[in-house]
């Protein structure tokens, strides 16, 4: 059972027993940290080359739920965490635990783990984060509208202390950090591309020892690295830019430190784990990952900038845009804007009821970070369950068309804007 992956793999995060003076982040575990970004990405999932075994160059599909424990000893040697072994795929799969060194190694954290959305990995981090803990979890109204239902049902029926705070109220964002059990942040949000300020986050969350956890499925570890502001844990939607091809749900929780056993078993008791196959599409996805995101941060800038120049659009939201209120956080935290944008149409919601019906190659729908551009009205999508005034307040206007700009060529993409545009028909 054991092949070349494994032993790559044992070398990675998940082996307590095998680093015990682990160094902070990054570690230096693995024979191919040398390798750029790019480099890794190419070879998501391969191990390192080794003379005359005539390996697969690509990783194998482990598509079992079961393994072979062998000899009494043998299992006795994997159960107890002597040897890493592999029992049963909801405690660990060799394809999901390649998948998990990669995320890992992309975040530069020391191990992580891979679950079956994103909305598993929120839940996974927040119950690991905030285990043995008194203080709430603390978060901002504005966090992605799946996070807010799940915190909204941990809270009303698990009892979880759950703390929403305006992180634009300095005083009252900071005193709440200060006194949390953990924080869990989205920055840049959605649909606003509002930015948190994580340096600072950090500096008050440990105040209280409260372990921050960030949402980095918008920015990507492409354009922003939360473990160098010194976050806790990263939490991805691999559904969105890592896998990049809007074919499956998937997601993955990282930790900067190593993780314990405890957390490992967080995760594999609250059964949010993936099959071989999706862990082995994200592998895929992620060998293009990097040329992905150039692709995406340079067409996301020139369609933000293009918008801004229409007279029927009365403001565009992106955080590479000389008019983002937060210019000076966003060089200091991010390398890029992202391919998600939003803008407000001047004549509100009839004039971007009108935009949507008349697009013909961007495509109507939820979800971010794939080959096509999409489009949707968070007004009346991922934000229709709020009351409207509450929704006012929040930013979100009637007439805001959210735009999750993919990898057509750029001037396609501002033809059909054009065209869904133009008043005349
Ligand atoms: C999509 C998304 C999630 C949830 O991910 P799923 O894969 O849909 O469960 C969480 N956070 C953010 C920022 C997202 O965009």
């Amino acid at each position: 059972m054991m092949n070349h992956h494994d032993s790559w793999l044992e070398q990675a995060a998940g082996n307590p027993a095998s680093d015990p003076r682990h160094e902070p982040s990054p570690p230096r575990r693995q024979r191919n940290a040398s390798y750029q970004l790019a480099t890794r990405c190419a070879r998501a999932g391969s191990g390192p080359r080794e003379a005359g075994r005539n390996a697969s160059v690509q990783p194998a599909i482990h598509q079992s739920a079961i393994f072979d424990l062998g000899a009494p000893e043998d299992a006795e040697a994997i159960f107890s965490g002597a040897r890493k072994g592999y029992a049963y795929s909801r405690f660990g799969n060799p394809t999901v635990d390649a998948l998990a060194r990669s995320l890992a190694d992309l975040e530069g954290g020391h191990g992580a783990v891979v679950t079956s959305s994103g909305n598993a990995a929120v839940l996974c981090a927040v119950t690991a984060a905030l285990q043995g803990r008194q203080g709430p979890l603390v978060t901002h109204p504005d966090i992605y509208g799946g996070s807010f239902e799940l915190l909204r049902i941990l809270a009303d029926v698990y009892r979880v202390p759950v703390e929403f705070v305006d992180p634009a109220d300095e005083d009252q964002w900071f005193r709440a950090l200060e006194r949390a059990g953990a924080v869990l942040v989205e920055t840049p949000s959605n649909p606003l591309l509002r930015l948190i300020d994580l340096a600072a986050i950090v500096q008050h969350a440990k105040v209280g020892g409260a372990e921050v956890i960030v949402d980095n499925t918008v920015a990507t570890p492409f354009n922003q690295r939360p473990f160098q502001f010194g976050a806790d844990w990263v939490v991805h939607s691999t559904t969105k830019y890592l896998n990049g091809h809007g074919d499956l749900i998937g997601g993955g929780v990282i930790r900067r430190e190593p993780f314990t056993a405890s957390h490992r078993s967080i995760h594999k008791n609250l059964g949010g784990t993936v099959n071989a196959f999706d862990a082995w599409l994200v592998m895929r996805g992620l060998r293009t990952f990097t040329l992905r995101m150039e692709a995406h941060n340079r067409s996301g800038e020139i369609v933000a900038r293009w918008l801004e120049q229409r007279p029927e659009i009365s403001r565009v939201y992106h955080p590479s845009l000389d008019s983002h209120p937060q210019r000076e956080l966003f060089g200091r935290q991010m390398s890029h804007g992202g391919g998600l944008l939003s803008f407000e149409l001047r004549g509100g919601e009839p004039a971007a009821i009108r935009f949507l019906s008349r697009m013909q190659l961007i495509v109507h729908a939820v979800s971010l970070g794939g080959p096509e551009t999409l489009a949707t009205m968070p007004a009346r999508s991922s934000h229709r369950g709020m009351a409207p005034d509450a929704r006012q307040r929040a930013g979100v206007r009637d007439g805001l068309v959210r735009l999750s700009v993919g990898l057509e060529h750029v001037d396609d993409i501002l033809a059909d804007l054009d065209h869904a545009l133009r008043a005349e028909t």
